[in-house]
C-alpha cells in the first residue's frame, strides 16, 4: 500500500478565521495505482497532495505513507520518508538553473551518503531512461521544457519511490510536448510500479487513469453522488 488516508481534516487558521480546506477525505492508494486528482480551484487538490507528499500535515485523521504513519514521525523524520519514499513533479520544472540535467538528478542521492560517482552513474541510467541520455550535461536553459520536464521526471524517480505526485505536469507545455511527458509517466507508473498521482485540469488526460478522485469543497465526491440530483450538500 503506498497511501493509506483515513478522515484527512486540515484546518487553516487565518487570523482567527477558520478555513477548512480538507474536511474528511479518505483514499487509498495502492501500490502501481494511477489515480487522478480533479475538482475545481479551491476544492482541495492542493492541500491534499501537500499531505500526500509530507509537506504538510493533518489537522486531525489518520495518514499512513509508504507504511509509516505520519503521526508519529519527527519533523526529520518526515523529512527523510519524503525523501525516500516520494516523488514530486510540479508544473513549472523547479530544477537548479546553473546545475547540469545530470547533477540536478542526483540531487536527491546526496542524502542517502552515496558517492558522487555511483550518484552520477544512476542519474544519468534515469536520464536515459526518460530519453534524455545525450543531454546529461545540459544546463536547463539550453533544454526545451519538455526537456526540462523530463529532467525533473528523472530527479524524481531516481530514488526509487513507492509515490510519485505529479502536480499539473504537462500545465507549462503545448500539447504535444505535453502529450510526450503524460505519455512517459504513464510507462513509468507501468513499469515500475510507482504509484502515479496526477492532479489535472483536463478531463481527457483524467479519463486515462485507473481511478478518478473528484474534489469539491474539501471533500471526496462519491460517485453516486456525483449524478445530477443525487447530491445533497
Ligand atoms: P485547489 O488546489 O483545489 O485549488 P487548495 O488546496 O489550494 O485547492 O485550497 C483549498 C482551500 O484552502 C481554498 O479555500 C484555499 O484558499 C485554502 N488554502 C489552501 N492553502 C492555504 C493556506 N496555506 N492558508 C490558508 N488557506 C489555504
Ligand atoms: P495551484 O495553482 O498549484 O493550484 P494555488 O494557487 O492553489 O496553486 O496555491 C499556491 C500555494 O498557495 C499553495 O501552496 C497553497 O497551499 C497556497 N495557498 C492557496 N490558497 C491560499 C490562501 N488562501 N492563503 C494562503 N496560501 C494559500
Amino acid at each position: 500500500m503506498a497511501v493509506e488516508a483515513v478522515d484527512l481534516v486540515r484546518t487553516y487558521d487565518l487570523g482567527g478565521v477558520s478555513v477548512s480546506a480538507l474536511r474528511g477525505v479518505s483514499l487509498t492508494i495502492a501500490a502501481g495505482d494511477y489515480v487522478a486528482v480533479v475538482g475545481p480551484s479551491g476544492s482541495g487538490k492542493s492541500t491534499l497532495m501537500h499531505l500526500l507528499g509530507g509537506l504538510d500535515r493533518p489537522t486531525s485523521g489518520r495518514l499512513v505513507i509508504g507504511g509509516r504513519d505520519v503521526a508519529t514521525l519527527d519533523a526529520g523524520e518526515l523529512a527523510r520518508l519524503r525523501n525516500e519514499t516520494i516523488g514530486f513533479v510540479f508544473q513549472s520544472f523547479h530544477l537548479l538553473p546553473r546545475t547540469s540535467a545530470v547533477d540536478n538528478v542526483a540531487l536527491p542521492l546526496v542524502y542517502r551518503g552515496i558517492g558522487g560517482r555511483r550518484r552520477r552513474e544512476l542519474a544519468a541510467a534515469m536520464l536515459g531512461r526518460v530519453g534524455l541520455g545525450h543531454r546529461l550535461d545540459h544546463r536547463p536553459n539550453q533544454l526545451s521544457g519538455g526537456e526540462q520536464q523530463r529532467v525533473a521526471i528523472a530527479r524524481a524517480l531516481v530514488t526509487d519511490p513507492v509515490l510519485l505526485l505529479a502536480d499539473e505536469p504537462t500545465g507549462n507545455l503545448d500539447s504535444a510536448t505535453g502529450e510526450s511527458v503524460l505519455t512517459l509517466l504513464e510507462e513509468l507508473n507501468a513499469d515500475s510500479g510507482v504509484a502515479l498521482v496526477l492532479v489535472t485540469h483536463d478531463r481527457e488526460v483524467a479519463g486515462r487513469a485507473h481511478r478518478q478522485v473528484v474534489m469539491r469543497d474539501g471533500a471526496v465526491v462519491v460517485p453516486a453522488a456525483a449524478e445530477p440530483g443525487a447530491e445533497t450538500g
